[in-house]
Formats: structure tokens, C-alpha cells, sequence
């Protein structure tokens, strides 16, 4: 079983939960509508990883930078910044026939996380991912159609939260292909105050 640090320690996620088209600019830049329900789908243990590959099984992977929170005692504990990997065109394809995307986003090596730090009480963040020093995603919770507080709740609803299970919010627009050889680095902001930057290096 994979792990993610906090400064608390490793936890072990059993799950990830992600949430598909949390941002306007993002459903537009896909074509996709604005969906009148959350969207989400799940991620097992075994889709983490600390390499950044560039493709998987011959496929191209596609990077969603998200902002992601660890689960603790069925609470938003710890925030972090995440990779949501893709492969897009597969995707699209499972999508047109109305067919389930595990096959584009569950595969071993489709998430990728920095370590964790201690939520603040207001849960308002930004974040950015640099390619090569060059901005590609930036992201604010105040952009986000629903917020980390109404995610929580609406999947509590119905799947029970383990300590240390991750939650990533979707991606803000800029999505693009992952390049081998490409630096990639993201950093979480809290207004001024810099949380945590973190690098890899793409494969
Ligand atoms: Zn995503």
C-alpha cells in the first residue's frame, strides 16, 4: 500500500475521491456542461505514485494540478496539492458511450501528491503549477462551483471516509499533456504566505 506525509506522519489513503468539473473555465476548456450534481469518481491506493510519467502503457497522460485534503476523524485535517493524471483520449471515448473512467484515471501511477500541512480555519487557498518556469495552472478555492466544506459533506452522504483518505477538488483550466523531461512544480499559497512548493520531474 502506497502512503502520503504529513507532518503528523505516513497515512495510507484507502480511497481517493475526486471531483470532476469544479471549475467554469475547466468545463468550458473540455467542452463538457456544468453539471447539476457533483461529479465524482475514485481512485484506489495503488494509483499512487511519486513518478511523473509521461505515458502508461504506450498512452499519453494528461496533468490536473487539483488541490487536495486529507481526511482525519471524518474531517478536512490537512491540505496538500496533488496530480490528477489522465489519459484524455481514452476518456473521452469511455465518456461518448456513457462508459465508466477507471480505465482513464484509476490506473497505477494517476496521482501524485506533495506532502500534507495543517488546514487553516477559512480553508481559502491558492495554487499554482509551473512547466519549465513557465505559469500553466493557477487555481483559488474562489473559483471553485463547490467548496471543500460541500464536498465533504455530499460524499459523506454516502461512502465513509478513513483517515487518511484524499479528496481532490478538480482542476482549475490549463490542462495539457504531460512532456517527458518537463520540470513541473506546484505551490500552495495562503494569501501571501507560502505553504509548500514541491517538484518533479517528468518521465
Ligand atoms: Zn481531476
Amino acid at each position: 500500500m502506497q502512503s502520503v506525509k504529513w507532518n503528523e506522519g505516513l497515512f495510507t489513503p484507502s480511497k481517493i475521491i475526486c471531483v470532476g468539473r469544479n471549475y467554469a473555465a475547466h468545463i468550458a476548456e473540455l467542452n463538457n456542461e456544468t453539471p447539476t450534481n457533483m461529479v465524482l469518481f475514485a481512485k484506489p491506493n495503488s494509483a499512487i505514485t511519486d513518478s511523473l510519467n509521461s505515458e502508461h502503457l504506450g498512452e499519453a497522460l494528461h496533468f490536473e494540478t487539483e488541490l487536495c485534503f486529507l481526511v482525519k476523524n471524518k474531517q478536512l485535517a490537512a491540505v496538500g496539492l496533488g496530480l490528477d493524471l489522465t489519459k484524455r483520449g481514452l476518456q473521452s471515448t469511455l465518456k461518448e458511450k456513457g462508459l465508466p473512467w477507471e480505465r482513464a484515471k484509476a490506473f497505477n501511477g494517476s496521482a501524485l501528491f506533495t506532502e500534507f500541512v495543517v488546514v487553516n480555519s477559512n480553508l481559502h487557498y491558492q495554487f499554482s503549477l509551473k512547466i519549465d518556469g513557465k505559469d500553466t495552472q493557477l487555481g483559488d478555492t474562489k473559483l471553485m462551483l463547490h467548496n471543500a466544506e460541500q464536498i465533504l459533506a455530499e460524499i459523506s452522504e454516502f461512502m465513509d471516509l478513513e483517515d487518511g483518505d484524499i479528496i481532490m477538488t478538480g482542476t482549475p483550466e490549463g490542462v495539457g499533456k504531460v512532456v517527458a523531461n518537463s520540470t513541473f512544480a506546484v505551490t500552495l499559497m495562503d494569501g501571501q504566505q507560502e505553504l509548500l512548493s514541491h517538484q518533479w520531474q517528468a518521465l
